[in-house]
């Protein structure tokens, strides 16, 4: 009996003793004492410094113990909420400079201390109620991608905090000619997901001088967890952009849209001046052969997802933003840096909180990673990464051109892309291999169907780069062609914002620190192209009404979509037939033409309602045709809904 119980507390205190600390739970916050803890294998020793403000060099320092697990832990005593912490580790007998620790959710401005704050007081009213918008297949989303400064910095924004997160706050904001802009204009044009460039703290804009109005996209992460403070009001006070940040996601999901946030695992902004640098330096990043730091990212660095704690740190982290921040989708910047396991790992724990949340990437790495390419989570191996997409640039090649030349695409009279559109169109998976080529993606979802995003030219530049020579008006043509071709793709669709009010950023096709002359959205185009604007609108109602454009599964698309003959190499005929208990259609026809002339072509024999043609679209429709034979106009799609 005395062996069976001394058994049961040896099993016991095993299983106690045998859980690993969370990375996310360096700090751990309560009136009377905090828990610290941090994870470094190769320190010889540790040290925690606490400081009364973020500014003061007096500290208070506390050494930290190892676990087995090689984590680092102290619990100071008393109420420690406004104080600031870094830790700093000695190895090889020299001590780093201190950092705030890998996980700080809180951070001094410019992020160089973390803070001590009470998390459960940085929730807005309301926020234990916030649900996320209804949302029942990955391929009825319209994601909209956007910059806060873009979005609002225009004087004709009608938005009072401009550049701010709680810009998307702001309801009933008008342009000066009277039409909605904001969150409400988002409403009314009908997206489902906000995707906001980075709003973690990022380098490179110095967060005591924003009154500069310095502009960077923001792809230079410094503290993961914590919300970029030059988006704040007030970046001195730690637990200001957290409550403001979330404002801005509860009142996007007041307005029925879900929020995508782009997450940059991939690289830090340096490595000598980033915790994930400073705490454990060369374990959180690839190594070449000879000891330099890889750079797969060409951005100096290449984080290294296949080590264990990096995987945990990238999936602990898009928990903590999805549990804490309520965000409904990430965005992977080149997700192809990241290996396949770490992707599928990420999935996996987002299942456990809601399987809804969206997760994508770039299937691609700027330069070639230091790891074996097989394993990488490039968009040719999206089919063994159930659930998360990729971006195709097979469709926007095809329809608009590659960046890597100014050769125009199908949509600007190029018809070299015509097959790689149709396999767009089909979703990117094994629709018509012989005609098509293998597929990579092996649901639909997984193909993110785009032609523009923040990278590269904006449309209305693409167009005029490529095609000078013509007039506006057909420039005009071949945007809503281009636009309308994502639109009726069985794909996972994707917008850049702006495009809807024909932005453009004066031939700037890498705008990442131009000014915001360069990068905001003219909302004064909203009433000079409105036809423009009105046409992008409709094209996602009809999206949205229309299930046949969003058939979800492969096995749907192979059996419902047909590709009809045409004479013409530049037009592109397609019908989604046998809708019954689909769609409110019996069967749906598109035909793009991306050529200057009219175009003949034949259809099965049918009472169509016409969704959309020569220019226009509308949703309840323009007229109704009983025919066979159809005349597509000039760069322009015709969309015909069976009766
Ligand atoms: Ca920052």
């Amino acid at each position: 009996m005395k062996k069976l119980i001394l058994f049961i507390v040896a099993t016991l205190t095993l299983v106690a003793c045998s859980k690993q600390p969370r990375l996310e739970d360096e700090c751990l916050y309560s009136k009377s004492k905090t828990q610290f803890c941090f994870w470094s294998p190769v320190a010889e020793q540790m040290e925690l410094r606490i400081y009364g403000d973020s500014e003061t060099p007096e500290a208070q320092t506390f050494a930290l113990k190892k676990d087995k697990y090689n984590f680092w832990h102290q619990t100071v005593k008393g109420d420690l909420a406004g104080k600031f912490y870094t830790i700093r580790s000695r190895q090889n007998g020299e001590w780093a400079e201190e950092a705030p620790g890998i996980f700080a959710k809180a951070v001094s401005v410019n992020g160089t201390r973390a803070a001590i704050i009470d998390m459960s007081r940085t929730n807005p009213d309301g926020w234990t109620d916030d649900k996320r918008p209804a949302m029942t297949d990955p391929t009825d989303i319209v994601v909209y991608e956007t910059h806060l400064r873009d979005f609002t910095m225009s004087v004709n924004s009608g938005i009072q905090n401009k550049g701010k997160f709680i810009a998307l706050t702001e309801n009933g904001t008008k342009t000066p000619e009277g039409l909605s802009s904001g969150i409400d204009h988002l409403k009314e044009l009908g997206i489902t997901h906000l995707q906001i460039l980075p709003m973690f703290d990022y380098g490179s804009i110095d967060e005591t001088t924003l009154v500069l109005g310095n502009y960077n996209w923001g792809y230079d992460p410094i503290n993961y967890n914590v919300p970029e403070g030059g988006y704040s009001v007030d970046p001195y006070d730690p637990a200001q952009r957290i409550y403001e940040a979330k404002q801005m996601i509860q009142a996007l999901h007041q307005a029925g849209i879900r929020v995508v946030m782009d997450v940059v695992y991939n690289h830090t902004y340096n490595v000598a001046g980033c915790a994930l640098g400073r705490v454990v330096p060369e374990y959180f990043y690839r190594l070449n052969a000879d000891g330099s730091y890889a750079n797969g990212s060409g951005c100096g660095n290449e984080t290294a997802s296949d080590h264990e704690m990096m995987r945990r740190f990238m999936v602990e982290s898009v928990c903590y933003w999805a549990r804490e921040y309520h965000v409904d989708g990430f965005r992977f910047d080149l997700m192809g840096i990241h290996d396949q396991e770490t992707m599928r790992q990420i999935r996996l724990a987002l299942d456990q909180i809601d399987p809804t949340i969206l997760t994508y990437g770039e299937g691609w790495a700027a330069m070639s990673p230091a790891y074996p390419y097989e394993e990488l989570a490039m968009k040719q191996f999206t089919y063994k990464m159930p659930r998360v997409g990729a971006f195709s640039d097979d469709i926007r090649n095809a329809l608009i051109g590659s960046p890597f030349d100014h050769l125009r695409g199908f949509a600007s009279g190029n018809p070299q892309g015509r097959q790689a559109l149709c396999f767009g169109i089909a979703g990117g998976i094994n629709y018509d291999e012989k005609e098509f080529g293998e597929g990579w993606s092996g649901e639909p979802m997984q193909h993110v169907s785009y032609i523009t995003c923040h990278d590269n030219y904006c449309l209305r530049d693409r167009i005029e780069v490529s095609a000078p020579e013509e007039t506006e008006a057909t420039r005009i043509r071949m945007n809503k062609l281009a636009q309308t071709a994502v639109l009726v793709s069985q794909g996972m669709t994707f917008i850049y914002g702006g495009e809807e009010l024909y932005r453009t950023k004066r031939g700037i096709d890498n705008s990442y620190q131009s000014p915001d002359s360069i990068n905001i959205i003219p909302w004064e185009n909203k009433q000079l192209y409105n036809d423009l604007y009105e046409y992008y609108r409709q094209m996602i109602q009809i999206r949205r009404q229309h299930k046949g454009f969003r058939l979800g599964t492969a096995e749907l698309v192979n059996r419902h979509l047909d590709f009809l003959p045409t004479e013409q190499e530049s037009l592109v005929a397609f019908r989604l037939k046998e809708l019954e208990g689909i769609d409110s259609a019996k069967s749906l026809i598109v035909v793009l033409n991306g050529s200057a002339e009219p175009a003949e072509t034949n259809i099965p024999m049918g009472e169509y309602v016409v969704l959309a043609q020569d220019g226009k679209a509308n949703a309840e429709g323009l007229t109704t045709v009983s025919t066979m034979q159809l005349t597509v106009a000039p760069y322009s799609a015709t969309i015909l809904a069976e009766k």
